[in-house]
């Protein structure tokens, strides 16, 4: 008997529960359980009626079956692919709070590093991808997930559970520490978001239709995330904002210096690391590179950040450690903007002098848009550092649309690969012609070349096949604070 009173319990409570939540439940989802609650009673007066029916598994069978009904998503509301709450669900979701003038908050969540989706079998990748971001998101935050259209969710921000969004975005930023393994590949999904109430968005009295257009639309450029192994996490800040930052950063030394390894195919050793900048704000939080470095470049303060890095691999090289590490070259990138100074390179030899440096260590890399500069200064510094014994490399090299005359017009003793030539060339045929014959270009005109981006076997298979003499990538590591990379310089050196 008691049985029978906690099933009916159970049907009758999720019957309550809909009620109260109908608005994003379906008739059919009501129907039913009103249907499964009678269906309860008429199996309990049986019961009473007449002891020796046996309607025990029936009854179970319905407990099970309403549980199933409000617990999965209703069609209409459910999207789709990742059988998240879709669009209208958030619609009706936000109808509701605007009714009791409710403003939660909201993170607006997106891929940055979208794979590309060119053929079928991209396509088939993207929605296992998609799937396995939906779900590690509702595994976290539950029914707040919404998926506004493929890539793009939203998150309520469930002030029960959260007193502080930014113990959200912790959260968010965790879920997504560890890489999503699809099939044989591991992916480190890069998620933005970015934090918003209703309030941020001004719009009419309807602006409930307008909302998710509104968010659609949004453009998530010029955000900026904090950054970690694997995941970075953006919120929304101008560029006067991390201008004050990076302006904080020299002062309070919020700089560090971060060292990716590159695998030398011909010593089969890692010989050599590329350095790469970090700034972590103590009110921003970590910005990215590509964030911050453009906008110092606007400014002119990437002359005193350029000498800032060249002073901290200076020091680095100078330490105990790196004689430990049998002494990489240390690849370190410079602005044109640098070059095109005055008296630069007298600065940066200056730094050299200052911490005893091997000049022969130091690669200086520059990026292809290097060449826009036909600039007599930039040519001056360049050859005063060349004479100092500093070598050069080409960046990002098939990236932009250089011509490649000046790959033996000036003296670069390495080419770096885009990383995205040879993404390209896994997914498309003729893309992979021009990867294998650009790296056979550039051997033919006797530079090193580095290919860069390499992320997975299948990637270092097709690399290998060619001539190219270093790989950089995330198979081997990601970049590694000093004292990481030292470590892993020691037991990776054969
Ligand atoms: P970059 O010079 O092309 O540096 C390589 C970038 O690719 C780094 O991004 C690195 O973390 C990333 N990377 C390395 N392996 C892989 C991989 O397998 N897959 C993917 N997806 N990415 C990989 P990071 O550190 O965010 O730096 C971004 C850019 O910011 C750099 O691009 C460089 O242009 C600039 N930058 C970084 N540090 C400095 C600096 O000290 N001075 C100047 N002027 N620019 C810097
Ligand atoms: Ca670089
Ligand atoms: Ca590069």
């Amino acid at each position: 008997m008691l049985l029978y009173v906690v099933s009916f319990t159970v049907v009758a409570l999720a019957t309550f529960y809909l009620y109260f939540r109908k608005n994003r439940f379906s008739q059919f989802q009501n129907a039913s359980l009103v249907a499964i609650l009678l269906i309860c009673v008429s199996i309990s007066s049986i019961q009473i009626f007449n002891p020796r029916a046996d309607s025990f598994n029936l009854m179970c069978a319905m407990v099970l079956y309403a549980v199933y009904v409000v617990f999965e998503n209703p069609a209409q509301y459910t999207h789709h692919a990742t059988r998240c709450f879709n669009e209208r669900a958030f619609h009706e979701e936000m109808t509701a709070f605007s009714r009791v003038s409710a403003n939660p908050d909201m993170l607006l969540i997106g891929l940055n590093n979208r794979p590309e989706t060119n053929s079928a079998k991209d396509v088939f990748f993207y929605s296992l991808l998609m799937d396995e971001v939906a779900d590690r998101l509702e595994t976290v935050f539950g029914k707040n997930v919404f998926c506004i259209e493929s890539g793009k969710y939203v998150l309520i921000v469930d002030d029960k559970k959260y007193s502080d969004y930014k113990d959200a975005v912790k959260d968010l930023e965790e879920a997504f520490d560890k890489s999503i393994k699809i099939r044989n590949d591991k992916y480190y999904a890069e998620i933005i978001c970015r934090h918003f109430t209703m309030s941020d968005i001004r719009i009419s009295e309807d602006y409930v239709d307008h909302f998710t257009e509104v968010i659609r639309q949004n453009q998530m450029d010029h955000l900026i995330y904090n950054y970690d192994i694997g995941t970075k996490v953006m919120e929304q800040h101008n560029s006067r904002e991390i201008e004050d930052a990076i302006i904080r950063g020299v002062e309070d030394d919020n700089f560090s210096v971060f060292y990716q390894p590159l695998f030398d195919i011909n010593e089969n050793s890692f010989t050599a690391a590329e350095a790469l900048l970090r700034l972590n704000d103590p009110q921003m939080g970590n910005i990215r590179p590509d964030m911050f470095i453009p906008i110092a470049e606007k400014s002119g303060f990437i002359v005193r950040v350029g000498e800032m890095v060249l002073e901290k691999v200076c020091r680095f090289m100078n330490s105990h450690s790196y004689i430990r590490i049998k002494e990489p070259i240390i690849g370190v990138n410079v602005s044109p903007v640098q070059l095109s100074r005055k008296g630069e390179s007298e600065r940066l030899i200056n730094i050299m002098k200052k911490y005893s440096i091997d000049a022969s260590k130091i690669n200086m890399e520059i990026t292809e848009s290097f060449f826009e500069y036909e600039d007599k200064v930039v040519k001056e510094n360049n050859d005063v550092l060349l004479e100092y014994g500093v070598t050069f490399s080409v960046d990002d090299y098939g990236a932009g649309f250089a011509t490649v005359d000046y790959l033996y017009t000036l003296p670069f003793t390495f080419v770096k690969i885009d990383r995205m030539v040879i993404v390209q060339a896994m997914e498309n045929e003729n893309a992979m012609i021009v990867f294998k014959s650009t790296v056979d270009l550039v051997k033919k005109m006797n530079k090193l070349v580095v290919v860069e981006g390499i992320e997975n076997q299948e990637m270092l298979d097709v690399v290998a096949s060619t001539g190219a003499d270093y790989i950089q990538g995330y198979l081997y590591s990601r970049p590694l604070e000093e004292k990481k990379f030292v470590e892993f310089m020691i037991d990776n050196i054969i």
